[in-house]
């Protein structure tokens, strides 16, 4: 008797059990994972162990949009499109720029930010002030970012490619580099928290920031970009542009 009414008892908790399970489930089909990486400020950066900046409010306002839950994966630029096409995340959102070369393997949102590629010296540097100074140099990049693509298309060019824009920085200062290229808003942080740097505005081409997706994800792009034209119309693009550039 005992023993029939604990085998009862086992079925209706297994029952229970699956039933939670489903509706976990369920729930996790609403997650998004977002790739970034953390150190492209002010629209990726590290505020003690928290991920913050523009690009991270952005797709938390996307997020409640299109009412998914997100969860921010921090990893090195140039293992996030592999990551997206691994399916480890489902949204690339890192200042990155949509270029056609990317375009073959992502879906990019609409763009939410222009950008141009910067130059930084030492202050004390008088010769070079612009690309056309660059020959017979060494220049650091990020391996993988449009800085890197740019410069390595120029000869007589010495280009050293580092993993993180922060070793761009370190290798300026110590001089192992003649100068850094870096897109402009993180250069100008650079800069700005920094004596020792001089920012070079340059003439190259614009770059149109946006969030890229998996290719077969066309569901999820409408969403995106249909959230994105509600953040621009109803003002919360103005309030994110006011917080991150203020001055
Ligand atoms: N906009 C540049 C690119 O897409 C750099 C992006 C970044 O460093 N996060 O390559």
């Amino acid at each position: 008797m005992f023993k029939n009414n604990l085998f009862k008892i086992i079925i209706a908790l297994s029952i229970v059990l699956t039933v939670f399970i489903g509706c976990q489930k369920k729930e996790d089909k609403n997650k998004l994972y977002v790739g970034t990486n953390a150190e492209f400020e002010p629209f990726e950066y590290r505020e003690g162990d928290k991920i913050v900046g523009f690009d991270i409010d952005l797709i938390n306002e996307i997020a409640k949009l299109i009412g998914a839950e997100i969860e921010v994966v921090d990893m090195q630029f140039d293992g996030l499109l592999p990551a997206l096409e691994a399916k480890k995340i489902d949204l690339i959102v890192a200042g990155m720029t949509a270029t056609e070369e990317r375009k073959q393997f992502v879906n990019f949102s609409d763009p939410y930010y222009n950008s141009k590629q910067s130059i930084v010296v030492l202050s004390n540097n008088t010769d070079i002030t612009t690309f056309d100074n660059f020959a017979g140099k060494k220049v650091g990049v990020v391996l993988g970012y449009t800085g890197d693509i740019l410069v390595s298309e120029m000869t007589n060019v010495e280009v050293q490619k580092f993993n993180a824009t922060s070793e761009t920085i370190l290798a300026l200062k110590s001089q192992k580099v003649d100068a850094v290229v870096l897109d402009y808003e993180p250069a100008k942080n650079y800069v700005a928290q920094n004596n020792e740097l001089k920012l070079i505005e340059t003439d190259s081409a614009t770059e149109e920031y946006s969030i890229a997706m998996r290719k077969d994800d066309t569901e999820l792009l409408t969403k995106v970009n249909d959230a994105l034209k509600t953040i621009n119309e109803n003002g919360t693009y103005e309030t994110l542009l006011n917080k991150y550039f203020a001055n």
